[in-house]
Protein backbone atom coordinates (compact mmCIF):
# COMPACT_ATOMS: atom_id res chain seq x y z
CA UNK A 1 0.00 0.00 0.00
CA UNK A 2 1.30 3.61 -0.54
CA UNK A 3 2.16 6.16 1.60
CA UNK A 4 -0.06 8.83 2.56
CA UNK A 5 0.60 12.16 3.26
CA UNK A 6 -1.66 15.14 4.41
CA UNK A 7 -0.70 18.54 3.81
CA UNK A 8 -2.09 21.25 6.16
CA UNK A 9 -2.01 24.73 4.92
CA UNK A 10 -1.22 23.26 1.45
CA UNK A 11 -1.61 26.77 -0.04
CA UNK A 12 1.45 28.03 1.47
CA UNK A 13 3.74 30.87 -0.39
CA UNK A 14 6.51 29.29 0.73
CA UNK A 15 6.50 25.68 0.60
CA UNK A 16 3.55 24.76 -1.86
CA UNK A 17 5.53 24.32 -5.14
CA UNK A 18 8.66 22.91 -3.60
CA UNK A 19 6.42 20.55 -1.54
CA UNK A 20 4.88 19.03 -4.68
CA UNK A 21 8.33 18.94 -7.09
CA UNK A 22 10.12 17.21 -4.70
CA UNK A 23 7.27 14.55 -4.21
CA UNK A 24 7.03 14.37 -7.81
CA UNK A 25 10.65 13.88 -8.15
CA UNK A 26 10.68 11.25 -5.79
CA UNK A 27 9.46 7.36 -7.65
CA UNK A 28 9.35 5.91 -4.14
CA UNK A 29 6.72 7.72 -3.49
CA UNK A 30 4.68 6.81 -6.31
CA UNK A 31 1.38 5.44 -5.78
CA UNK A 32 0.97 7.74 -2.94
CA UNK A 33 -1.98 8.93 -2.09
CA UNK A 34 -1.41 13.17 -0.81
CA UNK A 35 -3.96 15.41 0.48
CA UNK A 36 -4.30 18.74 0.27
CA UNK A 37 -5.79 20.81 3.03
CA UNK A 38 -6.38 24.28 3.47
CA UNK A 39 -8.58 27.22 4.45
CA UNK A 40 -8.47 28.96 1.64
CA UNK A 41 -10.44 27.16 -1.58
CA UNK A 42 -8.49 29.56 -4.30
CA UNK A 43 -5.05 28.89 -2.92
CA UNK A 44 -5.92 24.89 -2.30
CA UNK A 45 -6.94 25.06 -5.71
CA UNK A 46 -4.03 26.19 -7.24
CA UNK A 47 -1.76 23.92 -5.42
CA UNK A 48 -3.68 20.93 -5.99
CA UNK A 49 -4.09 21.97 -9.62
CA UNK A 50 -0.44 22.51 -10.20
CA UNK A 51 0.23 19.13 -8.56
CA UNK A 52 -2.05 17.31 -10.81
CA UNK A 53 -0.12 18.47 -13.59
CA UNK A 54 3.43 18.63 -12.50
CA UNK A 55 2.78 14.85 -11.84
CA UNK A 56 1.70 14.17 -15.32
CA UNK A 57 4.09 16.33 -17.09
CA UNK A 58 7.17 14.30 -14.82
CA UNK A 59 5.10 10.96 -15.28
CA UNK A 60 4.63 9.61 -12.06
CA UNK A 61 1.62 8.32 -10.30
CA UNK A 62 -0.03 10.11 -7.68
CA UNK A 63 -3.79 9.84 -5.78
CA UNK A 64 -3.61 13.57 -5.51
CA UNK A 65 -6.90 14.71 -2.99
CA UNK A 66 -7.98 18.05 -1.63
CA UNK A 67 -10.21 19.63 1.38
CA UNK A 68 -11.46 21.82 3.29
CA UNK A 69 -11.58 19.23 6.07
CA UNK A 70 -8.49 18.90 8.37
CA UNK A 71 -10.02 15.42 9.65
CA UNK A 72 -10.56 13.92 6.23
CA UNK A 73 -6.81 14.93 5.54
CA UNK A 74 -5.61 13.07 8.34
CA UNK A 75 -7.73 9.63 7.69
CA UNK A 76 -5.23 7.37 7.22
CA UNK A 77 -2.39 9.35 7.12
CA UNK A 78 0.75 7.96 7.61
CA UNK A 79 2.61 11.56 7.40
CA UNK A 80 1.22 14.37 8.06
CA UNK A 81 2.80 18.42 6.91
CA UNK A 82 1.88 21.57 8.70
CA UNK A 83 2.91 24.20 6.62
CA UNK A 84 -0.21 26.63 7.91
CA UNK A 85 -0.05 30.26 9.28
CA UNK A 86 -3.52 31.11 10.50
CA UNK A 87 -3.37 35.14 11.01
CA UNK A 88 -1.06 35.73 8.01
CA UNK A 89 1.28 37.89 6.78
CA UNK A 90 -1.06 40.65 7.55
CA UNK A 91 -1.23 40.60 11.44
CA UNK A 92 1.93 40.39 11.08
CA UNK A 93 2.94 43.94 9.57
CA UNK A 94 -0.02 45.63 11.60
CA UNK A 95 1.39 44.39 14.67
CA UNK A 96 4.91 45.69 13.61
CA UNK A 97 3.43 48.96 12.94
CA UNK A 98 2.28 49.22 16.18
CA UNK A 99 5.55 48.28 17.92
CA UNK A 100 7.26 50.51 15.87
CA UNK A 101 5.24 53.77 16.90
CA UNK A 102 6.36 52.21 20.67
CA UNK A 103 10.22 52.53 19.76
CA UNK A 104 10.39 48.48 18.94
CA UNK A 105 12.94 47.94 16.21
CA UNK A 106 14.68 45.11 14.85
CA UNK A 107 17.23 43.49 16.61
CA UNK A 108 16.56 40.28 19.35
CA UNK A 109 12.82 41.05 19.07
CA UNK A 110 11.73 37.52 19.34
CA UNK A 111 8.60 38.18 20.27
CA UNK A 112 7.70 41.59 18.88
CA UNK A 113 9.68 42.34 15.57
CA UNK A 114 9.93 38.83 14.25
CA UNK A 115 6.93 36.61 12.62
CA UNK A 116 7.06 34.37 15.54
CA UNK A 117 5.54 37.59 17.53
CA UNK A 118 3.21 37.00 19.93
CA UNK A 119 0.08 37.38 18.50
CA UNK A 120 1.32 35.12 15.70
CA UNK A 121 1.90 32.12 17.68
CA UNK A 122 -0.61 32.26 20.03
CA UNK A 123 -3.24 31.27 17.04
CA UNK A 124 -0.13 29.18 16.04
CA UNK A 125 0.13 26.94 19.43
CA UNK A 126 -4.27 27.02 19.27
CA UNK A 127 -3.85 25.15 15.54
CA UNK A 128 -0.33 23.10 17.07
CA UNK A 129 -2.21 21.73 19.36
CA UNK A 130 -5.76 20.71 17.78
CA UNK A 131 -4.33 19.34 14.76
CA UNK A 132 -1.98 16.67 17.41
CA UNK A 133 -4.90 16.21 19.15
CA UNK A 134 -6.75 15.04 15.91
CA UNK A 135 -4.04 12.93 15.29
CA UNK A 136 -3.84 11.08 18.31
CA UNK A 137 -7.47 10.34 17.83
CA UNK A 138 -7.60 9.49 14.23
CA UNK A 139 -3.97 8.74 13.19
CA UNK A 140 -2.12 7.94 15.83
CA UNK A 141 1.09 6.67 14.25
CA UNK A 142 1.52 9.37 11.81
CA UNK A 143 4.96 11.56 11.79
CA UNK A 144 4.03 15.49 12.26
CA UNK A 145 6.80 17.41 10.35
CA UNK A 146 6.10 20.76 11.72
CA UNK A 147 7.25 23.05 9.18
CA UNK A 148 5.38 26.21 10.23
CA UNK A 149 6.76 28.47 13.07
CA UNK A 150 7.30 28.55 15.71
CA UNK A 151 9.12 25.77 15.17
CA UNK A 152 11.26 26.77 18.48
CA UNK A 153 8.62 26.81 20.68
CA UNK A 154 5.94 24.41 19.20
CA UNK A 155 8.57 21.37 19.55
CA UNK A 156 9.53 22.65 22.80
CA UNK A 157 5.79 22.75 23.47
CA UNK A 158 4.13 19.79 21.74
CA UNK A 159 6.77 18.00 22.45
CA UNK A 160 6.52 17.91 26.54
CA UNK A 161 2.79 17.90 26.24
CA UNK A 162 2.16 15.11 23.92
CA UNK A 163 5.22 12.97 24.52
CA UNK A 164 3.67 9.66 22.63
CA UNK A 165 3.12 11.75 19.79
CA UNK A 166 5.72 11.39 16.39
CA UNK A 167 6.63 14.98 15.70
CA UNK A 168 9.69 16.28 13.79
CA UNK A 169 10.44 19.89 13.15
CA UNK A 170 12.07 20.65 10.36
CA UNK A 171 13.58 23.76 9.17
CA UNK A 172 15.56 25.05 6.04
CA UNK A 173 17.34 27.49 7.37
CA UNK A 174 20.92 25.23 7.87
CA UNK A 175 20.70 25.36 3.95
CA UNK A 176 23.24 28.22 4.17
CA UNK A 177 25.83 25.93 5.18
CA UNK A 178 26.10 25.23 1.44
CA UNK A 179 25.96 28.36 0.36
CA UNK A 180 29.08 29.15 2.38
CA UNK A 181 30.83 26.30 0.67
CA UNK A 182 30.13 27.02 -2.45
CA UNK A 183 31.66 30.90 -1.79
CA UNK A 184 34.34 28.93 -0.82
CA UNK A 185 34.74 26.80 -4.34
CA UNK A 186 33.98 23.82 -2.09
CA UNK A 187 31.76 21.13 -3.72
CA UNK A 188 28.74 20.53 -2.16
CA UNK A 189 28.70 16.62 -1.77
CA UNK A 190 32.34 16.97 -0.37
CA UNK A 191 31.70 18.63 2.62
CA UNK A 192 30.47 17.65 6.12
CA UNK A 193 29.57 19.72 8.95
CA UNK A 194 28.03 19.70 12.44
CA UNK A 195 26.09 23.11 13.25
CA UNK A 196 24.22 22.62 16.94
CA UNK A 197 22.02 24.97 18.75
CA UNK A 198 18.16 25.64 19.10
CA UNK A 199 16.28 26.42 15.52
CA UNK A 200 17.36 30.31 14.13
CA UNK A 201 20.34 30.00 16.48
CA UNK A 202 22.64 27.51 14.93
CA UNK A 203 26.39 27.60 14.48
CA UNK A 204 29.16 26.21 12.46
CA UNK A 205 31.49 24.49 14.91
CA UNK A 206 33.21 21.87 12.13
CA UNK A 207 33.45 22.19 8.41
CA UNK A 208 35.40 19.23 6.57
CA UNK A 209 35.98 19.06 2.97
CA UNK A 210 37.24 15.92 1.68
CA UNK A 211 38.08 15.24 5.53
CA UNK A 212 40.38 18.10 5.57
CA UNK A 213 39.37 20.98 8.20
CA UNK A 214 37.53 23.98 6.15
CA UNK A 215 37.62 26.66 8.75
CA UNK A 216 41.03 27.63 7.50
CA UNK A 217 39.46 28.61 4.11
CA UNK A 218 37.15 30.69 5.70
CA UNK A 219 39.76 32.39 7.46
CA UNK A 220 41.56 33.21 4.80
CA UNK A 221 38.56 34.11 2.36
CA UNK A 222 37.44 36.66 4.94
CA UNK A 223 40.99 38.12 4.76
CA UNK A 224 41.06 37.94 1.15
CA UNK A 225 37.19 37.98 -0.50
CA UNK A 226 35.15 39.00 2.08
CA UNK A 227 35.60 43.03 1.14
CA UNK A 228 34.64 42.25 -2.23
CA UNK A 229 32.05 39.95 -1.70
CA UNK A 230 30.24 42.36 0.53
CA UNK A 231 30.69 45.45 -2.14
CA UNK A 232 27.93 43.80 -4.15
CA UNK A 233 25.87 41.33 -1.89
CA UNK A 234 22.55 42.48 -0.38
CA UNK A 235 21.70 43.99 3.31
CA UNK A 236 21.67 40.89 6.14
CA UNK A 237 23.19 38.42 3.77
CA UNK A 238 24.53 35.73 5.32
CA UNK A 239 27.95 35.95 4.93
CA UNK A 240 27.79 39.77 5.49
CA UNK A 241 29.85 41.60 7.76
CA UNK A 242 27.76 41.17 11.17
CA UNK A 243 27.97 37.24 10.43
CA UNK A 244 31.73 37.51 9.98
CA UNK A 245 32.07 39.95 13.58
CA UNK A 246 30.52 37.36 15.22
CA UNK A 247 32.35 34.79 14.12
CA UNK A 248 35.13 36.36 14.63
CA UNK A 249 33.84 36.96 18.46
CA UNK A 250 32.61 33.34 19.22
CA UNK A 251 34.81 31.00 16.92
CA UNK A 252 31.56 29.58 14.93
CA UNK A 253 30.10 30.92 11.88
CA UNK A 254 26.46 31.73 12.59
CA UNK A 255 24.25 29.87 9.86
CA UNK A 256 21.29 30.39 8.34
CA UNK A 257 18.79 32.17 10.05
CA UNK A 258 21.16 33.06 12.93
CA UNK A 259 21.34 36.14 12.88
CA UNK A 260 19.10 37.43 9.97
CA UNK A 261 15.74 39.30 10.08
CA UNK A 262 14.04 35.75 9.25
CA UNK A 263 15.28 34.64 12.20
CA UNK A 264 14.58 37.18 14.88
CA UNK A 265 18.20 39.87 13.31
CA UNK A 266 19.90 38.70 16.66
CA UNK A 267 21.57 40.46 18.10
CA UNK A 268 20.57 43.78 19.35
CA UNK A 269 23.62 45.70 19.54
CA UNK A 270 24.17 45.62 15.45
CA UNK A 271 20.51 47.88 15.17
CA UNK A 272 20.76 50.69 17.71
CA UNK A 273 20.20 52.65 14.50
CA UNK A 274 19.93 53.26 11.22
CA UNK A 275 23.63 54.32 10.99
CA UNK A 276 24.81 51.45 13.24
CA UNK A 277 22.96 49.34 10.75
CA UNK A 278 24.12 50.54 7.88
CA UNK A 279 28.09 50.23 9.04
CA UNK A 280 27.15 46.45 9.12
CA UNK A 281 25.34 46.63 5.86
CA UNK A 282 21.87 45.20 7.82
CA UNK A 283 18.83 46.22 6.51
CA UNK A 284 15.96 44.39 8.34
CA UNK A 285 13.32 46.28 7.16
CA UNK A 286 14.11 45.97 3.05
CA UNK A 287 14.68 42.22 3.83
CA UNK A 288 11.15 42.14 4.68
CA UNK A 289 9.30 44.86 2.84
CA UNK A 290 11.13 44.18 -0.67
CA UNK A 291 12.18 40.76 -0.06
CA UNK A 292 10.23 38.51 1.76
CA UNK A 293 6.46 39.80 1.56
CA UNK A 294 6.62 41.04 -2.12
CA UNK A 295 8.61 37.72 -2.70
CA UNK A 296 5.99 35.07 -1.24
CA UNK A 297 2.99 37.20 -2.97
CA UNK A 298 4.58 37.06 -6.10
CA UNK A 299 4.70 32.94 -5.67
CA UNK A 300 0.75 33.15 -4.65
CA UNK A 301 0.16 34.56 -7.64
CA UNK A 302 2.00 33.07 -9.81
CA UNK A 303 1.04 29.68 -8.27
CA UNK A 304 -3.20 31.13 -9.34
CA UNK A 305 -1.57 31.95 -12.82
CA UNK A 306 -0.39 29.15 -13.60
CA UNK A 307 -3.09 26.78 -12.07
CA UNK A 308 -5.13 28.46 -14.66
CA UNK A 309 -3.31 28.77 -17.72
CA UNK A 310 -3.88 25.06 -18.58
CA UNK A 311 -1.33 25.23 -21.98
CA UNK A 312 1.76 26.56 -19.46
CA UNK A 313 4.14 23.73 -19.07
CA UNK A 314 5.08 23.63 -15.77
CA UNK A 315 8.37 22.11 -15.87
CA UNK A 316 9.70 24.94 -17.87
CA UNK A 317 8.87 27.29 -14.84
CA UNK A 318 9.75 24.69 -12.54
CA UNK A 319 13.05 22.59 -13.59
CA UNK A 320 12.63 18.85 -12.05
CA UNK A 321 15.52 19.24 -9.41
CA UNK A 322 14.68 18.68 -6.05
CA UNK A 323 14.40 21.82 -3.47
CA UNK A 324 16.68 20.60 -1.26
CA UNK A 325 13.94 20.73 1.45
CA UNK A 326 14.09 18.20 4.17
CA UNK A 327 10.51 16.89 4.10
CA UNK A 328 10.33 14.77 1.21
CA UNK A 329 13.83 13.11 2.01
CA UNK A 330 12.27 12.83 5.59
CA UNK A 331 9.23 11.20 4.33
CA UNK A 332 11.09 8.97 2.37
CA UNK A 333 13.89 7.66 4.69
CA UNK A 334 10.75 6.68 7.65
CA UNK A 335 8.49 5.02 4.98
CA UNK A 336 11.19 3.44 2.60
CA UNK A 337 13.70 2.40 5.33
CA UNK A 338 16.15 4.38 3.54
CA UNK A 339 18.72 5.90 6.25
CA UNK A 340 19.79 9.23 5.67
CA UNK A 341 21.73 11.80 8.11
CA UNK A 342 19.43 14.98 8.77
CA UNK A 343 19.10 18.23 10.42
CA UNK A 344 15.86 17.98 12.79
CA UNK A 345 14.26 19.88 15.80
CA UNK A 346 13.51 17.42 18.24
CA UNK A 347 13.80 17.47 22.20
CA UNK A 348 17.52 17.30 23.84
CA UNK A 349 16.56 14.16 25.77
CA UNK A 350 19.82 12.50 24.65
CA UNK A 351 21.99 15.85 25.18
CA UNK A 352 22.48 16.04 21.74
CA UNK A 353 23.54 20.13 22.89
CA UNK A 354 25.09 19.69 25.96
CA UNK A 355 24.20 22.37 27.84
CA UNK A 356 20.29 22.95 26.83
CA UNK A 357 17.67 21.56 28.86
CA UNK A 358 17.35 17.61 27.65
CA UNK A 359 13.22 19.01 27.51
CA UNK A 360 13.99 21.79 25.50
CA UNK A 361 14.13 21.70 21.58
CA UNK A 362 17.37 21.81 19.68
CA UNK A 363 18.55 21.53 16.35
CA UNK A 364 20.72 18.66 15.67
CA UNK A 365 21.78 15.61 12.99
CA UNK A 366 20.02 12.67 13.51
CA UNK A 367 20.03 9.20 11.73
CA UNK A 368 16.80 8.68 9.85
CA UNK A 369 15.02 5.96 8.78
CA UNK A 370 12.70 3.15 9.62
CA UNK A 371 13.48 3.04 13.11
CA UNK A 372 12.11 6.29 13.09
CA UNK A 373 14.38 9.61 14.26
CA UNK A 374 17.44 9.19 16.18
CA UNK A 375 19.17 12.18 17.32
CA UNK A 376 22.94 12.58 17.22
CA UNK A 377 25.02 13.88 19.58
CA UNK A 378 26.84 17.07 18.52
CA UNK A 379 30.51 18.38 20.12
CA UNK A 380 28.07 21.46 21.36
CA UNK A 381 28.80 25.48 21.32
CA UNK A 382 31.15 27.25 23.09
CA UNK A 383 29.81 28.59 26.92
CA UNK A 384 28.87 32.20 25.81
CA UNK A 385 26.95 30.71 22.94
CA UNK A 386 24.74 28.38 25.67
CA UNK A 387 24.28 31.49 27.58
CA UNK A 388 22.96 33.39 24.76
CA UNK A 389 20.92 30.43 24.02
CA UNK A 390 19.38 30.32 27.77
CA UNK A 391 18.88 34.08 28.11
CA UNK A 392 17.73 35.14 24.46
CA UNK A 393 15.89 31.94 23.52
CA UNK A 394 14.81 29.52 26.52
CA UNK A 395 13.91 32.42 29.30
CA UNK A 396 11.64 34.19 26.91
CA UNK A 397 10.10 31.46 25.11
CA UNK A 398 9.39 29.38 28.56
CA UNK A 399 7.29 33.18 29.75
CA UNK A 400 5.63 32.70 26.53
CA UNK A 401 4.60 29.32 27.00
CA UNK A 402 3.56 29.42 30.93
CA UNK A 403 1.32 32.80 29.54
CA UNK A 404 -0.30 31.32 27.04
CA UNK A 405 -1.21 27.93 29.11
CA UNK A 406 -2.08 29.67 32.07
CA UNK A 407 -4.07 32.37 29.87
CA UNK A 408 -2.06 35.54 32.07
CA UNK A 409 -1.80 38.82 30.48
CA UNK A 410 0.11 39.55 33.38
CA UNK A 411 3.45 36.87 31.73
CA UNK A 412 2.36 38.43 28.52
CA UNK A 413 3.56 41.62 29.72
CA UNK A 414 6.36 40.42 31.65
CA UNK A 415 7.63 38.74 28.41
CA UNK A 416 7.54 42.24 26.66
CA UNK A 417 9.48 42.90 29.11
CA UNK A 418 12.22 40.75 28.25
CA UNK A 419 12.41 42.76 24.92
CA UNK A 420 15.71 44.12 24.12
CA UNK A 421 13.69 47.36 23.24
CA UNK A 422 11.58 47.66 25.92
CA UNK A 423 12.48 50.35 28.12
CA UNK A 424 9.41 51.42 30.64
CA UNK A 425 6.42 49.52 31.59
CA UNK A 426 4.09 52.13 30.18
CA UNK A 427 5.64 51.68 26.82
CA UNK A 428 5.38 47.63 27.17
CA UNK A 429 1.64 48.29 28.63
CA UNK A 430 0.96 50.79 25.61
CA UNK A 431 2.20 48.01 22.94
CA UNK A 432 0.30 45.02 24.69
CA UNK A 433 -2.93 46.56 25.07
CA UNK A 434 -2.89 48.20 21.34
CA UNK A 435 -2.29 44.98 19.49
CA UNK A 436 -4.84 43.22 21.96
CA UNK A 437 -7.75 46.07 20.86
CA UNK A 438 -7.29 44.76 17.35
CA UNK A 439 -10.69 43.92 16.00
CA UNK A 440 -9.59 40.79 14.91
CA UNK A 441 -7.58 40.02 18.42
CA UNK A 442 -10.82 39.18 20.50
CA UNK A 443 -9.84 35.33 20.75
CA UNK A 444 -6.65 36.38 21.88
CA UNK A 445 -7.34 39.55 24.07
CA UNK A 446 -10.17 36.48 25.95
CA UNK A 447 -7.60 34.12 26.13
CA UNK A 448 -5.53 36.59 27.77
CA UNK A 449 -7.61 37.99 30.62
P1 LIG B 1 1.17 31.80 3.92
O1 LIG B 1 0.26 32.72 4.67
O2 LIG B 1 1.56 32.16 2.52
O3 LIG B 1 0.54 30.33 3.84
C1 LIG B 1 -0.07 29.73 4.92
C2 LIG B 1 -1.24 28.90 4.44
O4 LIG B 1 -1.88 28.38 5.62
C3 LIG B 1 -2.31 29.69 3.67
O5 LIG B 1 -2.62 29.02 2.46
C4 LIG B 1 -3.50 29.69 4.62
O6 LIG B 1 -4.74 29.71 3.95
C5 LIG B 1 -3.27 28.39 5.38
N1 LIG B 1 -4.00 28.33 6.65
C6 LIG B 1 -4.27 29.30 7.55
N2 LIG B 1 -4.96 28.80 8.60
C7 LIG B 1 -5.14 27.48 8.35
C8 LIG B 1 -5.78 26.43 9.06
N3 LIG B 1 -6.39 26.64 10.23
N4 LIG B 1 -5.77 25.19 8.51
C9 LIG B 1 -5.18 24.97 7.31
N5 LIG B 1 -4.56 25.92 6.60
C10 LIG B 1 -4.54 27.17 7.11
O7 LIG B 1 2.43 31.60 4.86
P2 LIG B 1 3.92 31.23 4.41
O8 LIG B 1 4.69 32.47 4.19
O9 LIG B 1 3.90 30.17 3.37
O10 LIG B 1 4.46 30.58 5.77
C11 LIG B 1 3.87 29.41 6.31
C12 LIG B 1 4.57 29.02 7.59
O11 LIG B 1 5.88 28.51 7.31
C13 LIG B 1 4.83 30.23 8.53
O12 LIG B 1 4.63 29.80 9.87
C14 LIG B 1 6.29 30.55 8.31
O13 LIG B 1 6.88 31.18 9.43
C15 LIG B 1 6.83 29.15 8.13
N6 LIG B 1 8.15 29.04 7.50
C16 LIG B 1 8.92 28.00 7.91
C17 LIG B 1 10.15 27.80 7.33
C18 LIG B 1 10.95 26.60 7.73
O14 LIG B 1 11.99 26.34 7.11
N7 LIG B 1 10.51 25.84 8.72
C19 LIG B 1 10.61 28.69 6.33
C20 LIG B 1 9.79 29.73 5.92
C21 LIG B 1 8.54 29.90 6.51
Amino acid sequence: MGTKIGIIGAGSAVFSLSLIRDICLTPNLQGSTITFMDIDAGRLDAAFRLCQRYAAEIGIELDLRRTLDRREALTGADFVINTALVSGHRAMKDGWEIARRHGYRFGGSYHIMHDEAFWINYYQFRLFEDVVEDMLEICPDAWHLLVANPVLAGVTYLARKYPEHNLVGLCHGYGGVYHLAETLGLERDKITFELPGVNHFIWLTHLYHNGEDAFPLIDRWIEEQAPQYWETCPPSDGLGPKAVDLYRKFGAFPIGDTCNPGGGTWPWWYHVDGETEKRWKEDPDAWWYQGYFPHTAQRVAEAARLAADESARLTDYFPPKPSGETMVPLIESIACDIPRVLIVNILNDGDFVPGVPRDFQVEVPALVSKRGIQGIQTNGLPPELVAYIFRDRIAPVELELEAYETGSRELLFQLIMMDPWSRSEKQACALLEEILALPYHEEMRRHYC
